[in-house]
């Protein structure tokens, strides 16, 4: 193995700002390695829209910053007995755009022969969001899809072609819930028909209102959910069915004004806004569900669909077509 080198090359913010404040660097300083951490040299590292949160400074955080919030690659220092040199991990972490990215060793998961690292860098975050998310806030448990296909809940899954939402799409179709999703134009509803949605709205073009209606007879959908935030939670009330459950997530179009909370009560609606890390606080919670999603993975019953492999220098590209709507599936970077 190489020696550890002081200095490499990652991508760094100084100020907030759009794509154009991200500078690839080729000096920023190596990690020192803590009691329990070990090293990784990134191979793929991920691009999540929560990345672009804090580059915008949406989400504050101390500057300068390395963002990235995902990666996969080898060990190749460690001060922890979890690892060591030479093993294949994946990481849901912080510091990820970068040659070397050190964490807590119970924070990485070893990866499993038959998934590439490729695969892993691009499941973790999106894979393990879907997952928690279906599990946890849609209440849809194992044992659930041995009903069989469509024996579960309906459900609306908004931008069913996205990483996160392609996933839900996946996921909850093997579960059995009857899913609709929603897509920005043609392709994407045809890409999101792919991912399993029974039915497809082109929420360019339709009234996403309306088709809702109808296919659901007027009933309305047990679940929703909803990553795109600003531009659609309104409709999200009118879509719901009585006593459903609004699962709100992420602001890709930008943060959802304040819920008055008089306005559950027409339907004795649950409202959520559930984050990843908050179901995956323990060792064992992240054990578990990377358990789970690798196993998915590897039984074909989840395909990690990818939109594109950008350089790790051309980061400003990747945010660009991530925020202006033209990717679907899992957009990342190669390092
Ligand atoms: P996606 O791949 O889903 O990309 C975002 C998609 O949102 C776009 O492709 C677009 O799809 C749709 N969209 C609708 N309106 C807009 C708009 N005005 N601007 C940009 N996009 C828009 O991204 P991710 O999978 O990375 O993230 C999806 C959402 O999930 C984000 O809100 C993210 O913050 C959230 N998230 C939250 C987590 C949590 O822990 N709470 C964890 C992971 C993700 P279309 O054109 O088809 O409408």
């Amino acid at each position: 193995m190489a020696p550890i080198p002081t200095t490499m090359s990652g991508v760094l913010i100084e100020k907030n700002g759009g794509p154009e404040v991200l500078q690839w660097r080729t000096d920023l300083p190596v990690p020192k390695l803590q009691d329990g951490e070990i090293l990784i040299r990134n191979e793929f590292v991920g691009v999540n829209y929560i990345d672009t949160y804090f580059r915008t400074g949406l989400y504050k955080a101390a500057l300068p910053l390395v963002l990235g919030r995902e990666g996969a690659g080898t060990v190749v220092a460690s001060a922890s007995d979890d690892f060591k040199v030479g093993d294949r991990v994946a990481y849901i972490g912080e510091r990820a755009y970068a040659e070397l990215t050190s964490l807590a060793a119970d924070k990485a998961a070893a990866i499993p022969a038959g998934i590439t690292t490729e695969t892993a860098a691009a499941s973790m975050l999106q894979g393990l969001t879907a997952l928690t998310f279906v599990r946890e806030a849609a209440g849809i448990k194992r044992g659930d899809e041995d009903k069989g296909p469509g024996s579960g809940p309906w459900v609306l899954v908004h931008a069913a072609a996205g990483g996160t939402g392609g996933l839900l799409v996946q996921l909850l179709t093997v579960l059995g819930a009857k899913v609709i999703g929603t897509a920005g134009g043609p392709d994407k509803c045809e890409t999101a028909a792919k991912n399993g949605a029974q039915f497809v709205i082109d929420s360019r073009n339709e009234d996403v209102v309306a088709r809702v209606a109808e296919i659901t007879s007027g009933k309305g959908v047990d679940v929703i959910f909803d990553g795109v935030g600003k531009a659609t939670i309104d409709s999200d009330f009118d879509m719901i069915a009585r006593k459903g459950t609004l699962v709100i997530f992420g602001n890709a179009s930008g943060s959802p004004p304040p819920i008055e909370l008089a306005r559950l009560s027409a339907k004795n609606i649950k409202l959520m806004r559930p984050v990843l890390l908050s179901y995956l606080a323990t060792k064992e919670e992240r054990q578990e569900y990377t358990k789970e999603l690798f196993e998915l993975i590897l039984g074909g019953k989840v395909d990690i669909k990818v939109h594109d492999v950008y350089p790790l220098k051309e980061i400003a590209r990747a945010h660009s077509d991530l925020e202006g709507r033209k990717t679907t599936g899992k957009v990342f970077l190669r390092v």
